[in-house]
Formats: C-alpha cells, sequence, structure tokens
C-alpha cells in the first residue's frame, strides 16, 4: 500500500480482475477462465446459490450443522433445501447426501464449521462420482490452510464441481473482501453473467493489487498458518488434558464441550472472565462452544482460567 499511487483510483478497476485471477489460476494449476473473484467469499456464494439452484429440480442439501449463511441465501433465494445430519462423529455425511440424488445440488463446507472437520479428497472424489453429473457441487474451502485436504485437483475432472475459498481466514485479510471460486469455464462464466447483472466492477482496484501480492507470497502465509496449526494442536490437547471433548480441528477455532456443564454455562462462565467464545443454542451441538485459536499467549490464558474455574 505504501508504493501504491493514489491517482490510480482516479479510473475504474478491472471488472474482470484479470491480473488476480492469473495469478489465483497460476497458484492453483488452473486457467484464469476458471477463476471467479468477489467481494468477500459469501458474495460469491450468494451468487452460486442464484445461478445454480433451483426448487423446480429439487432441494438444495446441505449439512445440518454447518455455514449459517446457507438457509439464508436458500430463504433470500426461495430455493427450499434439506439438512442432512452429520455423522456420529460429527463429520459430513457423503451417504446421506448420496440418499438422495433428486436435490438440485449440494453445498457443504470443508472443514466445516463450527466443528471444524474436514472431509478427505477420497471421499470426496467418491462422492462426486457417485452423484448426478448435472447437478452443481459447492464445496466452501474458507479454512482449508489450517490443515484440510482442498478438492481443487478435482475440478479437473468434475465438470460440476465449484471450490469456494476466500482471504479473510489464512490470509488474514477479512477486511480487504476478497474471495475467489475456481471450477469449470461454464460455470464459472455463468458466476459473470451474475456478477454483471448486480454491479459492473465489483472488486475494487485496492483488494485487486493486495489480493495479487497476497496470493503470490506463499512462504508468509504458510509460516504464519503454521503457527496457528501448532497453537491449535497444543491448546487442543491442553483442553483435552483437562477433560474436554475437542472434535479434530483443520480449521483456525476448535469446538469443544465439557461433560457435566452446558455449552451455555461454558460461554456464560468463560464471558464474566473477559473471555469470548461462540456458542449454538441448536439442539445437537448445544453442549459445545467454538474457540477461535488466537496467539500462544491468550491460548495460554485461555488455559490457566479453565484450569482455575472449571
Ligand atoms: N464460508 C465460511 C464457512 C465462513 O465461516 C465464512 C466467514 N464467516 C465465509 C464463508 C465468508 O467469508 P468471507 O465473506 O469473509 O470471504
Amino acid at each position: 500500500m505504501q508504493n501504491f499511487d493514489i491517482e490510480r483510483l482516479r479510473l475504474y478497476s478491472d471488472p474482470l480482475s484479470n491480473n488476480l485471477r492469473e495469478k489465483i489460476a497460476k497458484k492453483y494449476g488452473v486457467k484464469k477462465e476458471q477463476v471467479f473473484v468477489s467481494n468477500g467469499s459469501d458474495e460469491a456464494l450468494s451468487f452460486c446459490f442464484y445461478a445454480f439452484f433451483d426448487s423446480a429440480h429439487g432441494k438444495l442439501l446441505f449439512p445440518e450443522f454447518t455455514y449459517s449463511f446457507y438457509p439464508v441465501y436458500c430463504d433470500f433465494y426461495g430455493i427450499g433445501c434439506e439438512r442432512i445430519p452429520l455423522d456420529r462423529d460429527f463429520c459430513v455425511d457423503i451417504d446421506g447426501f448420496l440418499s438422495r440424488p433428486e436435490s438440485c445440488g449440494l453445498i457443504f463446507a470443508s472443514p466445516n464449521a463450527p466443528t471444524g472437520i474436514g472431509l478427505s479428497v477420497e471421499k470426496i472424489k467418491y462422492l462426486l462420482e457417485n452423484y448426478p453429473q448435472d447437478k452443481v457441487v459447492v464445496i466452501d474451502e474458507a479454512y482449508i490452510d489450517f490443515g484440510g485436504e482442498s478438492a481443487v485437483e478435482l475440478t479437473h475432472d468434475f465438470r460440476n464441481l465449484l471450490i469456494v475459498r476466500t482471504f479473510s481466514k489464512s490470509m488474514s485479510l477479512a477486511g480487504l473482501r476478497l474471495g475467489f471460486v475456481i471450477g469449470n469455464e461454464d460455470l464459472i462464466d455463468a458466476l459473470f453473467t451474475v456478477k454483471d447483472s448486480f454491479n459492473s466492477y465489483p472488486v475494487n482496484l485496492i483488494s485487486q493489487i493486495i489480493g495479487e501480492i497476497a496470493i503470490t507470497d506463499d512462504v508468509y502465509y504458510r509460516s504464519i498458518t503454521e503457527k496457528i496449526i501448532s497453537t491449535r494442536d497444543s491448546f487442543a490437547s491442553e483442553l483435552e488434558n483437562l477433560g474436554w471433548r475437542v472434535l479434530p480441528s483443520n480449521a483456525n477455532f476448535v469446538f469443544a464441550g465439557k461433560e457435566g456443564i452446558s455449552g451455555s454455562d461454558i460461554y456464560l462462565k468463560l464471558k464474566n472472565m473477559g473471555i469470548l467464545v461462540r456458542h449454538f443454542d441448536i439442539e445437537g451441538i448445544k453442549d459445545f462452544v467454538r474457540i477461535t485459536i488466537g496467539k500462544r499467549d491468550d491460548m495460554k490464558h485461555f488455559i490457566d482460567e479453565v484450569r482455575r474455574a472449571f
């Protein structure tokens, strides 16, 4: 930003974000035409819902517990949906999806939120091989860089697969509002059609330029995600040593609970100590709280407080 010539803001940004798309394409081994960029991945998700899912062809499937915006978009666009329960281990249930081929498409996050559990590429491949190939499958990989297995390579074999990514999590640029989608050219084209109908110059110049710098700085980002992963893993085992149940996480948070105390009591107790975690008052996950991984000192403070008060 210090080198940015502010005069450049007199002109509109490139409506196709060509330079940024080229750099993203190079990084993921696809063509520029297979990349769409958006104002945060929420915008890309919204365009996917609008472009590809239609109740006339069945309901949209997504996991019972997942990113809370999926049902919001369904409501907004009038798309009927069916929530597929997670399996016994709180994993996204592939067989549950496959038992409903009459659906109009499916979407899930891998790693999922708020559980933090990702699916293996092998399982995703099995799903794609057995799900109707004329229906779009969207995988939201917002948290993928914290140890999940990306399904990007499967976009070469499955023309109905779209991978949605964001600069908000592992790239620490949530305020930039930048996301992107990788997939088959025809589907990416459809996203451009939707985008152009809403707003002709969507991603601003500053975001495009910072995005170009960030996407090419692998060394820096690998070092910070590795730090978060190692803080998460040691935090999770310390919490387990204190008798907590911690789901195996591939994200920058853990989903954890303690037998004998409800999730809402954990939430309130921590809140009184000045520690904010997320609690979902929903049957099935109400005994858990989602704890974001902060700096090592933050997590040490958390463990010290838990040891003292629980
Ligand atoms: N997907 C998931 C699973 C998320 O948790 C979030 C962030 N709340 C998003 C997408 C949207 O992120 P953004 O719009 O900042 O890219």
